[in-house]
């Protein structure tokens, strides 16, 4: 059997509240990036149904969602985005936001992302972030944004499980990005690391 097709994709990576969110969205509107979050993904799911009650359960504990349970639900919401075609592997390059978050996610993705970029945006302040979080818990209706010992618990887990995900990666294809910086001051930060991957990925599929 011939290898399965990877998608070519960038990966927004740092601790809650710094921005992926933010960021994604902007490049969202931007023809030939297609931006995924994972986390928009798990907040979309019917919470009556049986996936969707383990899912509510994690998130609003602060707790990641079970590897198993994450990868059928990213993995059946791309396929129904590429029937769609909101996202077209072969135009658009993917703009993946929350994934891998632990060194075992690190091992799955391998069979589905080829991955040129990882944009880190790092944060120096931690009492800021928290701040930003606990604005857009009141913004956007977030249970895991609201209680400040939950928000706290997320940022350890981060330290603990997803920051060592860097370590797994060649260091020549990390951009690490201050997000103290403004917001516009971040995207051209972003632009400039991810605009030649999109290039090549739009010149190869010419
Ligand atoms: P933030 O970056 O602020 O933590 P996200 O929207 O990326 O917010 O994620 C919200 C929650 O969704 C996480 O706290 C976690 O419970 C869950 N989640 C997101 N991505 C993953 C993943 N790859 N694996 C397991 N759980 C995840």
């Amino acid at each position: 059997m011939p290898p399965k097709k990877r998608f070519r994709c960038v990966l927004l990576f740092g601790p809650p509240g710094v921005g992926k969110g933010t960021q994604g969205k902007i490049l969202a509107n931007i023809p030939g990036f297609f931006h995924l979050s994972v986390g928009d993904v798990f907040r979309a799911i019917d919470i009556g149904s049986t996936d969707g009650k383990q899912v509510y359960d994690s998130i609003s504990r602060g707790e990641l969602v079970a590897d198993e349970l994450t990868m059928k639900i990213w993995k059946k919401a791309v396929d129904a985005y590429v029937a769609l075609s909101w996202y077209k592997p072969r135009e658009d390059l993917l703009v993946l936001d929350g994934m891998p978050r632990n060194v075992e996610q690190v091992e799955v993705v391998k069979e589905y992302l080829e991955i040129y970029r990882i944009i880190y945006l790092e944060c120096s302040d931690m009492e800021d972030m928290v701040h930003r979080i606990r604005r857009r818990a009141i913004r956007e209706n977030r249970t895991d944004d609201a209680n400040e010992d939950i928000i706290r618990h997320r940022f350890e887990l981060y330290e603990k499980v997803t920051a060592p995900v860097l370590e797994k990666y060649d260091p020549s294809i990390i951009e690490r990005i201050d997000c103290n910086r403004s917001p516009a001051e971040v995207l051209r930060a972003i632009l400039n690391a991810t605009i030649p991957v999109q290039n090549e990925h739009f010149r190869e599929n010419q």
